[in-house]
């Protein structure tokens, strides 16, 4: 009895002296980039998501569980081109995490693997434009998305080398579906081909881009400028010349102004996902692209 013991206390101590492999550590700013993570980790990686898909990612507060939450990752995935520049550097900054300081190879930026669309000539924070570095909203184009995975594995592979062949099999799989999946709805939006519409924020741009439906007007003076009755009013007087389908939100944005809009001009309000969990259909990056195309196709029907 005292030898079983004894051998089951020897097998023990040998199991806790193995290497344990624990997951990598991920914070992602943004719903769809934990969502890559996912396809590209599996059980690799542990993901904190930073914000939800009914938050404004614009505007987060760097509260202390974010804080926590640097503090603790491994590596880190956000979108950058400025979205991120209320908080995130005090994320990074408070964590005082190495691992992911700008520069490290902790530390990804997805729109350093797109050409950014919507730059402006002249930068100037000052009049609220929340885009000065160009349209940050990469994700809305399944085309970037592909991009980025492209890069996002890779960087995986150098972080995390001990998993390298797990992480490009995993990506092998995932550019296979998603590309199909892209075809598909290449198909499916066909009918999407110059339809027009009204947008709230620039918030679909490539995907709009994608699908070749034309953007009229913003209801938002600027990106990230609360619009204004004057605005509004511009706007409708664009319907009597080139009349728009329909208006399109975020499901995350304050709903009154598309709601006017929709009412004045007597077009409909189609209120899209922003990523991943934007609706309660949209599960997975396949399923939100499925939405985002299945609802703009049922709206220009
Ligand atoms: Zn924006």
């Amino acid at each position: 009895m005292r030898i079983a013991i004894k051998t089951i206390l020897i097998a023990a101590t040998l199991l806790c002296a193995l290497p344990a492999r624990a997951a990598l550590n991920v914070l992602a700013c943004e719903p769809e980039w934990g969502a890559l993570v996912r396809e590209l980790a599996g059980d690799l990686a542990k993901v904190y998501q930073a914000t939800t898909a009914l938050q404004d990612v614009h505007h987060i507060q760097a509260r202390p569980s974010l804080i926590a939450a640097a503090r603790r990752a491994d590596f880190l995935v956000c979108t950058g081109a400025e979205l991120e520049i209320g908080w995130l550097p005090v994320l990074t900054r408070e964590s005082g995490n190495p691992a992911i300081q700008p520069g490290a190879p902790g530390y990804f930026e997805a729109t350093r693997y797109v050409t950014l669309i919507e730059v402006p000539t002249r930068l100037d924070r000052s009049e609220g434009d929340v885009h000065p570095a160009g349209n940050p909203h990469v994700q809305t184009d399944p085309r970037s998305i592909a991009k980025v995975a492209a890069g996002l594995a890779e960087r995986l592979a150098a972080v995390d080398p001990q998993n390298a062949a797990e992480y490009r099999k995993r990506y092998a799989s995932f550019a296979a579906r998603w590309q199909q999946a892209i075809e598909r709805w290449s198909r499916e939006a066909a009918p999407l081909k110059g339809v027009r519409v009204v947008e709230h924020h620039r918030a679909f741009s490539y995907l709009f881009g994608w699908l070749g439906v034309e953007v009229i007007g913003y209801l938002e003076p600027k990106p990230g400028v609360e619009p204004s009755a004057g605005h509004l009013a511009e706007v409708l007087k664009l319907q009597q010349t080139r009349p728009a389908k329909f208006v399109v939100r975020a499901s995350y944005v304050d709903p009154r102004a598309a709601e006017w809009f929709s009412e004045h001009a007597g077009i409909p309000v189609v209120v899209l996902p922003f990523s991943v969990g934007g609706d309660e259909r949209a599960t997975d990056l396949f399923t939100w692209t499925d939405e985002l195309v299945g609802l703009l196709v049922k709206a220009a029907k």
